[in-house]
């Protein structure tokens, strides 16, 4: 008897065990995908990671359906990297296989499909089985899997809908649904009427008296003939000397003509950066001590004031290990970020740099898990946010975690509640690749870790170019209030500065923390506040659409005339945001152009984009925003960073509350002044003399290190505890709280550690469902993986008490 272990793409904790031919058994290797039964009906794609002849004793094994590959898809370094992550992060190994791999590779008898929109089939390419299922897609919009199943009448179908969707003919329906869609970079060519290079010299006569036209012209020219690329019409301008305006005035005339080609899809006719990019003396420093801690140590720090040059570093580095024929991988916080990125990365690596994110379409995904599968040059170096490490890597080389600090590192829903950074270590680990963690303000973890020898440290003090730290100044606002200095939430001292630096033509950015400070509406007469009614949680006012939105569940609701309570109609808004500070600049800043940045005006097709490139291109002087402002953004021309209220970041009820707004306000600050004038950073707070605020206003990363340090050590945090949080959820709250208590005492007698709870969070109702969480603290002198056991049976003891069985345990471990 033949069998396989293979993994769903389910909840499921176990692998299972399905039959095989003795043909297949000799065919079938580990990381190929089979298609299988489960259930009473369903198919499911099920990665194979064992293949063996042990008949399961508790079950008749079922055969298989299919083999779906030819090759292994999946490496045996990643089901062990899979296998850890199942492991340590206390989460169902089919969690992670559904997590990682992207979902065109899963199709299931539940997975929808539908056509493509818009897209020209030439029916003569199809075979029979996929011409049928075409034209089943003609009648109905979309089909089942498990539909095609039917109408083929066979269960060996996966293979075709694959072709189908290779072919780009059909689409899964979550697709559809996406509105993401990777940035547009804007290119300028003479308009199609000189393709034939005739009527060129007309045309230069007819710019006779328009110098600047003509001018943008000869340098288009010159430009075409020594790049041999496509020209944006930023490099155009600058190289020029020119403006936008004058482009657009060329286009009107067609002259020219504009197109979009999406940054990272780009192909470059293979000629990169010729000037070869010179390191400072700072940069060179460092980059030789973190070749030099390689030597000794797997995982090395970059700690780099903002601004010090860090991505250069980076690349020099990469630069090395491309020769040594390994991959690289760039993990980023934030999938918006990689566009700048890309984008300077592609000038001196060309060809050889591959995008990878979870709001990448499937087919793109696919493409690139295939360039990493067969190691192609061509996704030699993968830039990615934190999914991309489950890529099927298997000569990895070096790993760059840029901004390590980022909390969006973390995955918190769904399970796997990974790591990116951490995960990644490991990944490095298994490929033997070493790790360089980046940021200015480095994680308590982090440089833990350096201080105690396990990471090696490398730091950079000086920003590139000599240019200045930015000079903090704090403005008090108990002072400003009591000495009617103040213009809404404007110190007269924050509005002087930006009316100095716009009159200077430089740029200004306001932050405003979104913690906190979401919009309401109240009625002043009962004072009630319209809440969600899925959610304990008031609903929140979004001026430009009308309407009350929930952040949690999506409910709206259309902005009511009178109050639901007591009919008033005297309603008001409260609480400030982003927005508010636009209304406020609006009104003090009458002919400023102002821009805002934050969930809101991001959310649209390219919103983020538009927003940042009309900064960049300074169309707009003034950008007020939120938390986005702070990651790793390079904008030469802002000279003032106001930040409206550091109060609020301060008071947050969690233990990294100070080192957050250590992060917060250093990196938001850091986007100041990154040319050759020094900067100015303005934090209006009530509390001027605070610890963290002052060792903002000095730079002092040490001291906040030191007394954070200390503080985690005595209330028992990491990094001398790891934390384990539970989130127990019913929508029963008496349920709720029996067996949250029950749970909890269970714990408490079995562990001897810390154990906290079942506490009721300060928002304890989402979608109905009631909310409690328990605290576990695990010292670093007690076994992890052996507390991690015992945790995991008594979770399974409480589901095995049938009252407590529909009581959903979500478990986040190092919970940030
Ligand atoms: P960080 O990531 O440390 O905040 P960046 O890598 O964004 O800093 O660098 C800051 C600015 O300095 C960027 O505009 C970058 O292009 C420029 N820069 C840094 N190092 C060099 C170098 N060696 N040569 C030219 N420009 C550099
Ligand atoms: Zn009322
Ligand atoms: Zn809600």
């Amino acid at each position: 008897m033949h069998f396989v272990e293979v993994i769903l793409p389910l909840s499921l904790a176990k692998t299972f065990t399905y039959r095989v031919s003795e043909t297949e058994y000799h065919y079938i290797r580990k990381g190929m995908r089979v298609a299988v039964p489960f259930g009473k009906s369903k198919i499911y794609t099920a990665l194979v990671i064992e293949i063996h002849q042990n008949k399961p004793t508790l079950y008749e094994a079922k055969e298989i359906h299919q083999i779906l590959d030819e090759n292994p898809i999946v490496t045996e370094i990643q089901i062990a990297h899979w296998q850890w992550i199942a492991s340590y992060y206390m989460c169902a190994i089919g969690d992670v296989y559904r997590g990682a791999m992207p979902s065109a590779l899963l199709l299931e008898s539940e997975t929808i499909i539908s056509q493509k929109p818009a897209i020209f089939v030439d029916e003569s390419l199809l075979s029979d089985d996929e011409f049928l299922v075409y034209e089943a897609l003609q009648q109905q919009n979309s089909l089942k899997v498990q539909d095609i199943i039917n109408i083929l009448n066979k269960k060996n179908i996966f293979p075709v809908i694959q072709k189908l969707i290779d072919k780009n003919i059909l689409v899964l329906q979550e697709e559809m649904l996406e509105s993401y869609s990777p940035k547009l970079i804007r290119y300028v060519k003479l308009h199609s009427k000189y393709d034939s290079n005739e009527g060129l010299e007309e045309l230069l006569a007819t710019l006779k008296n328009a110098h600047k036209q003509k001018d943008i012209v000869m340098r288009f020219f010159q430009l075409s003939a020594s790049e041999k690329k496509p020209i944006t019409v930023k490099k155009l301008t600058e190289v020029a000397k020119s403006t936008s305006a004058i482009v657009k005035a060329l286009i009107d005339k067609e002259i020219f003509e504009e197109y979009y080609i999406q940054v990272d899809r780009v192909n470059f006719s293979g000629k990169t950066k010729e000037e070869q990019l010179q390191l400072s003396e700072a940069q060179q420093i460092a980059f030789e001590e973190i070749k030099k801690c390689f030597s000794e140590k797997e995982v090395c720090l970059l700690h780099g004031v903002t601004s010090s040059g860090k991505t250069e570093i980076y690349i020099k580095l990469i630069e090395e290990y491309l020769e040594t024929g390994k991959q690289i991988l760039y993990l980023l916080p934030e999938i918006a970020l990689t566009t700048q990125l890309v984008a300077r990365l592609r000038d001196y690596f060309g060809n050889k740099v591959a995008v990878y994110h979870s709001k990448y379409s499937n087919n793109e995904r696919v493409e690139v898990w295939q360039q990493v599968l067969e190691h192609t040059p061509k996704a030699q170096i993968v830039i990615g946010a934190r999914s991309a490490l489950f890529l099927p890597f298997s000569n990895l080389g070096f790993v760059i975690v840029d901004e390590e600090h980022e909390q969006t590192f973390k995955q918190v829903d769904p399970s796997p509640r990974y790591h990116a950074r951490d995960a990644s270590i490991v990944l490095a680990n298994n490929n033997k690749a070493k790790v360089l963690l980046g940021s200015a303000t480095p994680s308590i973890e982090t440089y833990y870790n350096t201080q105690s020898g396990k990471y090696g440290l490398v730091e950079i003090s000086k920003r590139y170019g000599n240019v200045m730290m930015p000079e903090i100044e704090l403005v008090g606002l108990k002072d400003k209030y009591f000495r009617k200095r103040m213009s809404g939430h404007f110190s007269d001292t924050l509005i002087e500065e930006i009316t100095t630096a716009l009159s200077l033509g430089e740029q200004v950015i306001l932050f405003q923390n979104r913690r906190g400070y979401s919009p309401v509406i109240e009625c002043l007469t009962c004072g009630h506040v319209p809440q969600c009614p899925q959610c304990d949680v008031s609903l929140t006012y979004h001026k430009h659409k009308n309407q009350l939105r929930c952040h949690y569940c999506g409910y709206s609701m259309a902005k009511p005339n009178n109050c639901h309570s007591c009919t008033s109609v005297h309603l008001t808004t409260k609480g400030f945001g982003t927005e508010q500070i636009q209304q406020e600049l609006v009104e003090l800043f009458p002919n400023a152009k102002i821009g805002r940045m934050d969930q809101d005006t991001t959310r649209g097709k390219y919103g983020f984009e538009k927003i940042i490139d009309s900064f960049k291109n300074r169309e707009v002087e003034i950008l007020v925003g939120t938390q986005m402002l702070a990651k790793g953004l390079d904008f030469d021309n802002v000279s003032l960073v106001g930040i409206m209220n550091a109060d609020n970041m301060l008071y947050h009820p969690d233990f990294r509350a100070f080192e957050r707004s250590f992060q917060m306000m250093t990196q938001v600050s850091g986007r100041s002044g990154r040319s050759e004038k020094r900067g100015k950073v303005i934090i209006q707070t009530y509390n001027i003399e605070h610890n963290t605020i002052q060792q903002v206003v000095h730079n002092n990363y040490e001291g906040m290190y030191k007394e954070q340090l200390y503080e985690r050590q005595i209330y028992k945090y990491p990094p001398f505890f790891k934390l384990i949080k539970l989130t127990l959820k019913h929508r029963d709250f008496d349920k709720l709280k029996e067996g949250s208590m029950w749970l909890f005492q269970v714990m408490q007698l079995n562990l001897t550690i810390p154990v906290l709870g079942p506490e009721e969070p300060p928002i304890s109702r989402i979608r109905n469902e009631y909310i409690r969480t328990i605290m576990i603290k695990i010292p670093q002198n007690q076994s992890l993986q052996g507390t991690k056991k015992t945790i995991q049976k008594m979770m399974n003891s409480f589901e095995s008490v049938a009252q407590y069985r529909a009581i959903k345990i979500a478990v986040n471990v190092d919970f940030y």
